[in-house]
C-alpha cells in the first residue's frame, strides 16, 4: 500500500453489543489500544447503541464510528428506518453499504445499493461500500466480475453526479463465503481481488481514486490480521466477529 494510504480497522458489530455492553466494551478497549496516527480505527455499533458507544469514546476523538445501515430515502414513513441525515447528526462519518447480508439476507439490489452510496454522499457520510462474490460464482471463475459489477452499479451514478464524493469513500471486498464462516480467503486471493477493485475504480475514476482504501474483510482473527494487512493491495480489514471483544480487536488495531 501507498504511505498516503494508512490502514483502516473497521469494526462490525452487527446486532450484537447493546447500550450496556457497547459501553462496557469501550471501557476495556480503550485501556488496550492507545491513540496511533499511523492508522484509522472505526467502530460500526448497532443504531440503539451508537449513542452510548460514542459516549463512552467522548475521550478519544481519534475513534471514528459509522451506522451499519440508512434508508435511501431523504425522509419519511419508513418505520424502523434511519436516514443518512439522522445518522450524520449523531456523530457518524461512515455507513456501511451493500454489506453481504443487505444483499442476501434482506435481499437488496445493486441499484439499492447505488441508491444509498449517493445518499449518504449528498449527507457527508463516507460510504463503505461492500463487494463480494458467492462460492458458487468463485467456483465458477467470476470473483473479479462480481466485483467489478457491483462496483460498477454502486458507483456510476455518484461519479456520474459528484466525481469528488469518491475522494471519501472507502470499499470493503468481502467474499461471502468468508463472512462469518471461518474460512478466510488467503492473502494471494485477497490481494487478486483488491487488484481487480483497484483497477476497475481507476477506470471509473481515474487516478482521483487511487488513495480510495480497499479493506478486506471475512472471518479476520487477531491470529491472521496481520498477515491480510501485509497483503499487496489490502489497505485495511472490517471484522465482525472478532471485533466483538475487546481484546481479540485491539489486537487487530494494533497488529
Ligand atoms: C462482516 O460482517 O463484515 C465480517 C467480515 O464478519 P466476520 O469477520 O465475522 O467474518
Amino acid at each position: 500500500m501507498t504511505d498516503l494510504r494508512r490502514p483502516v480497522l473497521a469494526a462490525n458489530w452487527k446486532m450484537n453489543l447493546g447500550p450496556t455492553a457497547a459501553t462496557a466494551f469501550l471501557e476495556a478497549f480503550l485501556v488496550r489500544y492507545a491513540p496511533r496516527d499511523d492508522r484509522t480505527v472505526i467502530l460500526f455499533p448497532s443504531a440503539i447503541a451508537f449513542g452510548a458507544a460514542r459516549s463512552a469514546a467522548a475521550a478519544r476523538p481519534d475513534l471514528q464510528f459509522g451506522v451499519q445501515n440508512i434508508h435511501a430515502a431523504e425522509k419519511g414513513a419508513f418505520t424502523g428506518e434511519t436516514s443518512a441525515a439522522m445518522a450524520h447528526d449523531a456523530g457518524a462519518r461512515y455507513v456501511l453499504v451493500g454489506h453481504s447480508e443487505r444483499r442476501h439476507v434482506f435481499g437488496e439490489t445493486d441499484a439499492q445499493t447505488a441508491e444509498k452510496v449517493r445518499r449518504a454522499a449528498a449527507h457527508g457520510l463516507a460510504p463503505v461500500l461492500c463487494v463480494g462474490e458467492k462460492i458458487e460464482e468463485r467456483e465458477a471463475g467470476q470473483t473479479d466480475a462480481v466485483v467489478v459489477r457491483q462496483l460498477r452499479a454502486a458507483l456510476e451514478g455518484l461519479v456520474a453526479e459528484d466525481a469528488t464524493a469518491l475522494r471519501s469513500l472507502v470499499i470493503a471486498y468481502e467474499p461471502v463465503w468468508a463472512i462469518g464462516t471461518g474460512r478466510t480467503a488467503t492473502p494471494q486471493d485477497a490481494s487478486s481481488a483488491h487488484r481487480a477493485i483497484r483497477a476497475a475504480l481507476g477506470d471509473l475514476a481515474g487516478s482521483g481514486s487511487d488513495e480510495i482504501p480497499i479493506l478486506y474483510g471475512g472471518s479476520v482473527t487477531a491470529s491472521n490480521a496481520s498477515a491480510l494487512l501485509q497483503a499487496p493491495g489490502v489497505d485495511g480489514l472490517l471484522v465482525g466477529g472478532a471485533s466483538l471483544d475487546p481484546e481479540s480487536w485491539a489486537a487487530i488495531c494494533n497488529a
